[in-house]
């Protein structure tokens, strides 16, 4: 079992605490998500990817992610845009939507359950509106909806803004704003210019505000809040505190969010990147210049993020160095097994790699024995994530780890199955790295269906002869080989098996 307990540091607390879901069978997560009128240029992705690195860890630490992430498909910026080009705002954003799953793929970022867009949610936001309404909390101005900020008392308690010096009914129409300038936010705007979009409902002619969205969301797909909201920093205020005007405000008696999670921003030459300034890179532009998207992918995970990250093409080219250094060491060890035991049969460890077998690998490497070697990396590994997702920490030890294993494997100071459990951690490692390669090394001809299946019995199996039980251990041996199994016990503890010819 994992004796390490999973810390965040919670926005709204201010400090770290130790994560604790409502319910530790499912943890419930949303992330806002992209607004698609143009590329996700880095800084995005270095959200995303923080969001990744969160979805990965929990399930290292034994949770079952249940994940949203939104798509927003109508804001001010793709009306203006639309209409611009004439089409409409489907036709607008539907390439831009495609273009940010493509990226997520091509830096191997997990799909996470849910992806809700906006423009599919406009029932569930009329329904909180409505909620807002009948506690009293909206007004209307020009056909537009405002939330009353002063009629909310717990504003503020998220951000910290400070609300002594708010106008009574000032007013803020555009989606987003500054901290020193606390608003009523717009929850429904009417049609302004002519071909803007917009729907006929139960409260009028319109669309909704940008904070709406995820609170609708959440309260559709969740009933009752979550355990984690992430998003850029900048997103803190006015945008997540306003998400909780709105989803208290309708709901008071329920608990919105447990955990806030915030990434900073990442920097060009010092300043944030982002659109509006002109000062992006995209992904492509990235790879069009010789990179790729693992550099990309270690770049984001080598630094904390909580802290600034100023990108550099620089940090691509030291990613590239550390990454080969990782995957040199894996291929060291599978070198050193192949020369051990000349045919050893690796093939049941390539559908180790498959995402849905990560669990069978985490189950592996928890439960080895605690005074083995590769369960000392795996503790020193789990222990940096397990500190507010410290991943520069958690790979300064990787790189430690390395140093060990080379040189035990310099100096054939390790027994077959230690090296097993080894292959078994950069397994594991990879479950958040998401970037070493063991197909090719591993030969994946020989894969079959059943290869995840043979894995977990011959585990379960171990497992039977350790507690004793020899009965379902015989009975595990037999089982595997109706599948075309025979197993064999070796001296040192290692269980060789091969495939009846
Ligand atoms: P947007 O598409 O603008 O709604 O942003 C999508 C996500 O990217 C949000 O979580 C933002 O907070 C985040 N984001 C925007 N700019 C940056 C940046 N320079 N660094 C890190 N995250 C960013
Ligand atoms: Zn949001």
């Amino acid at each position: 079992m994992n004796d390490l307990e999973l810390k965040f540091y919670d926005s709204k607390k201010g400090c770290k605490t130790v994560f604790q879901p409502s319910d530790p069978g499912r943890v419930k997560l949303y992330s806002c998500g992209p607004t698609v009128y143009n590329h996700s240029h880095i800084g995005n992705i270095r959200s995303y990817l923080f969001v990744d690195v969160l979805r990965r860890s929990l399930k290292l630490f034994g949770y079952v992610p249940d994940q949203t992430m939104n798509i927003t498909d109508i804001d001010d910026k793709i009306i203006r845009e639309s209409i611009a080009n004439k089409v409409s705002i489907e036709e607008f954003t539907q390439p831009w939507t495609e273009k940010f799953f493509k990226d997520l793929n091509t830096l191997n970022i997990e799909k996470v359950e849910h992806y809700p867009k906006a423009t599919e949610s406009i029932d569930e936001m009329i329904h909180m509106i409505q909620k807002l309404q009948e506690n009293g909390l909206v007004y209307e101005k020009d056909g537009n909806l405002y939330y009353s900020v002063e009629k909310f008392s717990d504003y503020g308690q998220l951000s910290k803004v400070d609300t002594s010096g708010m106008i009574s009914g000032a007013r803020y129409d555009a989606d987003e704003y500054e901290k020193d300038n606390v608003r009523d936010f717009v929850l429904w705007k009417a049609p302004k210019e002519p071909g803007e979009k917009f729907w006929e409902t139960a409260i009028g002619k319109g669309r909704p505000g940008w904070h709406l969205e995820c609170s609708a969301m959440i309260r559709s797909i969740y009933s009752s809040g979550v355990d984690i909201h992430t998003g850029g920093i900048d997103l803190l205020f006015p945008h997540h505190e306003n998400e909780i005007a709105q989803t208290r405000g309708a709901y008071p008696e329920e608990e919105f969010v447990r955990y806030w999670l915030h990434c900073e921003h990442l920097l060009v030459d010092g300043a944030k990147m982002s659109k509006s300034k002109g000062n992006f890179y995209i992904l492509d532009d990235i790879i069009a210049q010789g990179y790729n998207w693992k550099e990309v992918r270690f770049v984001m995970l080598s630094f904390h993020y909580r802290t600034k990250l100023n990108f550099s093409f620089e940090r691509l080219r030291e990613a590239r160095i550390s990454i080969e250094r990782i995957q040199n060491s894996l291929n060291r060890l599978i070198e050193s097994i192949k020369k051990d035991i000349p045919e050893y049969d690796f093939s049941v460890y390539c559908s180790l790699t498959k995402e849905e077998n990560q669990e069978s690998v985490i189950k592996k490497i928890t439960n080895l024995q605690p005074s083995t070697i590769a369960k000392a990396f795996y503790h020193d590994f789990m222990e940096g994530l397990s500190d507010d997702l410290n991943t520069p920490k958690a790979l300064a030890s990787v790189f430690e780890s390395i140093k060990s294993i080379n040189s035990l494997i310099d100096k054939e100071e390790l027994k077959t199955s230690e090296k097993e459990d080894i292959l078994y951690f950069f397994f594991q490692l990879n479950c958040l790295l998401g970037l070493l390669d063991f197909e090719t090394i591993l030969d994946s001809a020989s894969v079959s269906e059943d290869d995840a299946k043979i894995v977990s019995l011959i585990e379960e199996r171990k497992s039977a002869k350790k507690d004793k039980d020899f009965a379902r251990a015989d009975a595990i041996r037999d089982e595997l080989k109706a599948l075309g199994i025979i197993v064999e016990d070796t001296k040192d503890g290692s269980v060789k098996w091969k495939r009846i010819q």
